[in-house]
């Protein structure tokens, strides 16, 4: 099958742009112009020159040998944690540095949950020298001190929002105010496939990059393609950069992994994909998880890069139509899958990634697979967590 936006938006039924009256010049603007500026080779030359040179680009697609050893299969991981700031999300930001540049916006926008697109945000605004503001729930603020102190010395200002949760959906709010009342010189940087066309279309064509690498990658070593490409899905920007070219390869089997939480029934999950339902959230029409009356639900992750209610509007479509495999693990299982990989192969993994980590053991696998796994980040941000749940235990136990 082929992933395309169509001319308003829609993957199928998914996407569009659902945004107040006063959003519609800045979305418009965006929506016609995306396209030429990406394309457009003096763009393509930068981009790359940046991912290359400031990202660290290309990252390796290391071949994790005791993990395949204990599979049975080639176990490849794709290493976007050794990037600078030390996740994927610098790709979409440098991508969307550039877009607001040949716009001619002079002042950055951006909402964080955890920090990190708040941080890869703050980091190439620096590095352009543009003027960077990062909205963020005052809860999110406190459990994440150390992100905003990093943000504050690239030099952006960090905005403390105290309305409703006081958590990254009351910062979305937030930021798109500052957008209605901003609209000629402000760009807002969104940190994944969601929001109104066309940053989903948008977003994964800058995160495209990880699935172009992969696939020549695994060409160059095997002359193949693989045969599973596993994701975490927060808003699903990493796994759609990781899918992205595998779409049209029918062979290629892609596997989504949400957050379970305390479970999938227990009431307290970001499983959006297993509960969601068609609505319109934050611009777009996709699938999240909704009360019986049709407000959102909030979500709960130990991980606060996957605690969304939402999903982007491409994994709803690939979900419906079945090309994508959407399965969840738990708050538990992604503690253990986090010390698999820090036990097995010495990287201690984003508590996002140890999710898609954990479902390898639930998977069973031929000697000629090749399996690839994301792994969108480091864990250098989990650390707090990681000590807190392994406890004494940490240094003892396997
Ligand atoms: C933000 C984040 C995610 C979740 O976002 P996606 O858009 O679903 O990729 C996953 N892993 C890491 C390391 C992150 O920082």
């Amino acid at each position: 099958m082929k992933l395309e936006a169509s001319p308003t938006g829609f993957f199928g039924e998914f996407g569009g742009a659902y945004v107040p009256e006063m959003l519609y010049p800045n979305v418009k603007e965006l929506q016609e112009r995306y396209l030429e500026i990406i394309h457009d080779a003096t763009f393509e030359c930068e981009f790359q020159s940046l991912l290359r040179d400031f990202a660290g680009r290309p990252t390796p697609l290391f071949r994790a040998a005791t993990l395949s050893r204990l599979h049975g299969c080639e176990i490849l991981l794709k290493r976007e944690d050794l990037l600078h700031t030390g996740a994927h999300k610098i790709n979409n930001t440098i991508g969307q540095i550039l877009l607001a540049k040949r716009l001619g916006k002079t002042r950055i926008i951006a909402e964080t949950g955890a920090g990190q697109h708040g941080v890869a945000t703050a980091t190439v605004c620096a590095l352009m020298g543009i003027p960077c503001i990062v909205y963020m729930g005052e809860v999110d603020m406190q459990r994440q001190a150390l992100n905003v102190g990093r943000m504050r010395l690239l030099g952006a200002e960090v905005r403390s929002v105290t309305s409703g949760s006081k958590t990254l959906k009351d910062a979305t709010n937030e930021a798109m105010r500052d957008w209605i009342a901003n609209p000629h010189d402000t760009h807002y940087i969104i940190g994944s496939v969601v929001g109104p066309h066309p940053f989903p279309d948008m977003v994964a064509r800058f995160q495209s990059v990880i699935s172009a690498e992969i696939k020549e990658q695994c060409q160059a070593a095997y002359a193949s393609l693989p045969t599973h490409v596993i994701a975490c899905v927060g808003g699903g920007s990493n796994a759609m950069g990781g899918f992205f070219h595998f779409i049209e390869e029918p062979s290629v089997e892609l596997i989504g992994v949400e957050a379970a939480g305390c479970g999938v029934s227990s009431g307290r999950s970001a499983a959006t994909i297993a509960l969601g339902r068609n609505g319109i959230l934050h611009g777009s029409r996709t699938l999240f998880m909704q009360t019986a009356d049709g407000q959102v639900e909030e979500a709960h992750s130990i991980s606060a890069g996957l605690d969304y209610p939402g999903i982007g509007p491409q994994h709803a479509h690939l979900h419906t139509v079945g090309r994508v495999t959407y399965v969840q693990a738990t708050d538990a299982e992604a503690l253990s899958g986090a010390k698999t990989l820090a036990r097995r192969e010495g990287i201690i993994p984003a508590l996002e990634t140890a999710h898609a980590v954990a479902h390898l053991s639930k998977m069973s696998f031929k000697p000629t697979d090749k399996v690839v796994l994301v792994v969108s980040g480091r864990g250098d941000k989990d650390m707090g967590t990681y000590l807190e749940a392994f406890g004494g235990r940490i240094s003892d136990d396997n």
